[in-house]
């Protein structure tokens, strides 16, 4: 089974959590390297390869858990910014949400 890892990123020697969310992408990805990078400095290095200018490139404060993380677009406003754990967290709590009020489709193992 996975279990949540802190790294250190090679770009700005920040720790940050390989999360098991990841680390199942990874597998079934069938990647066997550990991610090198936060998450910021992996938008960044994605940015950087796509020939985008980093100006567009915006800190912004997660609306949920009040850490900064950087953005590769500048935040239109209207909506609540969130890093991407709490992201993944509400877009969970989204898919449940919206089961739960379907009614029609109880949860249950299919087979
Ligand atoms: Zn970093
Ligand atoms: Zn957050």
């Amino acid at each position: 089974m996975f279990t949540e890892r802190v790294l250190r990123c090679c770009d700005c020697a920040g720790e940050f959590v390989f999360t098991i969310g990841e680390q199942e992408f990874f597998h079934n990805k069938g990647l066997t390297n550990e991610p090198k990078r936060c998450s910021n400095c992996r938008v960044v290095t994605r940015l950087r390869r796509s020939g985008r200018s980093l100006e567009t490139l915006t800190s912004a404060i997660c609306a949920k858990c009040e850490s900064s993380f950087m953005l590769p677009f500048k935040p239109l406003g209207y909506k609540p910014t969130y890093c991407n754990t709490c992201y993944r967290v509400y877009r969970a709590e989204l898919e449940t949400t919206r089961q739960a009020s379907e009614g029609k489709h109880p949860i249950a193992m299919t087979v």
